[in-house]
């Protein structure tokens, strides 16, 4: 397996190696192009003064013709440019010629390689000499075109791609150079990251990532892991919380427990059905306590999948009402149900979670509740969300105690040991809340009541009610 350093580094050498390489090639065809552009322009400007010499001739002490020395000026021109010429007359006469066999002969003398010239290598241009607007012949030139550079030029050619080379290659080293740096900065970063996620992973959960960085994915990557960490260290502190708190919850039973058996086996105090019973009670308050951990341990644990879908909590309030109500008879509580019957009461939720929720909150208000007391279940909306108000006449909680209310084990006070609770309900509802992106309020007054409100976002108005 590579590293990311060493792959960035073949990456950019490989690229810029390229880039050298294109370079060369853009520069060889733009250099020839342009070789041959010039000698083009060059060569029609000297085709263009030789006819200007021949008619120069032809008007001489206007004579206005042409003698067979009529060429002779531009003679030594073509052997020293390899271009022969020759002189025809309006009718296509021949007046006189350097032919091509000459000039062949002369290159050949001064060439290295003299077998190369042939007379296929000379190109030809005939061009008409007009005197007064009338014909008076042709100038026919015929140019040597080397198939192979003269060694001047190779020079020239070869020294500017050599230069232009050289740069690219010195700005190829630069760059493999700085991708060097730039890679480092790149994977210091990761490579931190990667043993903060190691020391994580084995269990060093205060273990956080503080290397500072420019780059943003790298920046994310890094919240992320610290998020991660953070979120560990909250769950083992929970985790270890909640086994302090149970041993330390469940002592106080087990200990009243053991106290009066072994009473009880000593003889020290008689065995009596009251005090079995007593001790039975116990045993059951007990029971319920571990069953409601056992429904704590569920909702808080991140693995149950919440079925969140459109529910009607109308339809939800409406049934916990109905079993509620016969056993609020019984304890002489008046227990209401409010709602507008024209609102509809859709949220998303998990029925399963928010049955838990509101039976709940209507066992608390039923427990703290005296005979002849009211409890109300009142639902109202707005445009954006819906209320869920469960009210009672009962006892209240002391201000001070409101805000560790919804604290693991909290039970207000002493005075209450004799109502029956474990201080896990409202945790449980506070949990299910977090996970409905909810919010649960609430206001009381010692001796006056207490009502806790439940806040729910509202659904879309086009999505139908499809739930229970
Ligand atoms: P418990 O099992 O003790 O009811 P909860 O977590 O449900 O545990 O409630 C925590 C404490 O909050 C209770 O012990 C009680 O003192 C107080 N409380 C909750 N609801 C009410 C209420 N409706 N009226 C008065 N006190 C309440």
């Amino acid at each position: 397996m590579s590293t990311i350093r060493r792959k960035l580094i073949v990456a950019i050498t490989v690229s810029s190696l390229l880039a050298v390489i294109i370079s060369y090639l853009i520069l060889t065809f733009a250099i020839n192009r342009q070789y041959e552009i010039l000698n083009k322009s060059t060569l029609e400007a000297r085709d263009k003064r030789v006819v200007q010499i021949f008619k120069d001739a032809y008007t001489k002490d206007d004579a206005y013709k042409w003698t067979e020395s009529s060429g002779t000026s531009v003679i030594k021109e073509a052997q020293a440019q390899g271009f022969a010429v020759s002189l025809e007359d309006s009718k296509g006469t021949l007046i006189w010629q350097l032919p091509v066999e000459t000039v062949i002969k002369e290159l050949t003398a001064k060439s290295d390689n003299p077998s190369l010239i042939t007379p296929e290598q000379f190109s030809t241009n005939k061009y008409p000499v007009t005197v007064s607007n009338s014909n008076v012949g042709y100038i026919t030139i015929r140019q040597y075109i080397p198939l192979i550079m003269s060694k001047e030029q190779e020079n020239f050619i070869f020294n500017l791609i050599v230069s232009v080379l050289i740069s690219a290659l010195l700005g190829s080293i630069v760059i493999i150079f700085l991708s060097f740096f730039l890679s480092k900065q790149l994977t210091d970063p990761i490579k931190s990251i990667s043993s903060t996620s190691y020391l994580l992973s084995i269990g060093n959960l205060n273990a956080r990532e503080d290397m500072e960085t420019d780059i943003f994915e790298i920046e994310k990557l890094k919240q992320s892991i610290n998020l991660l960490g953070g979120k560990l260290e909250k769950q083992n502190d929970l985790r270890k919380r909640l086994v302090s708190d149970i041993s330390h919850e469940l002592r106080n039973p087990l200990n009243v427990l053991q106290t009066n058996l072994e009473a009880m086996i000593d003889g020290v105090i008689p065995m009596s059905p009251e005090r079995l019973q007593s001790l039975n009670n116990e045993v059951i308050r007990f029971g319920k306590l571990l069953g409601n951990l056992n429904i704590l341990k569920e909702f808080e644990s991140e693995n149950l999948e919440f079925n969140m879908k459109p529910v009607n909590l109308k339809n939800i309030c409406q049934d916990i009402y109905n079993n509620f109500f016969g056993y609020a008879q019984e304890k002489n509580i008046t227990l209401s149900f409010e709602y507008y019957r024209k609102d509809n009461y859709l949220i998303m939720g998990d029925s399963h979670g928010l049955n838990q929720v509101i039976i709940n909150l209507i066992h608390n208000a039923l427990k703290f509740t005296q005979s002849r007391g009211k409890i109300s279940i009142i639902l109202r909306k707005d445009s954006k969300f819906t209320y869920l108000t469960i009210k009672d006449n009962g006892m209240g909680i002391p201000e001070s105690d409101l805000a560790n209310i919804f604290e693991r084990f909290y039970r207000v006070d002493k005075s209450r040991e004799e109502v029956e609770g474990s201080g896990i309900g409202l945790t449980i509802v506070k949990n299910i809340m977090e996970r409905h992106r909810g919010k649960i309020e609430v206001a009381s007054r010692l001796g006056v009541g207490t009502s806790f409100t439940l806040t729910f976002k509202n659904l879309p108005s086009d999505i139908r009610d499809i739930s229970i």
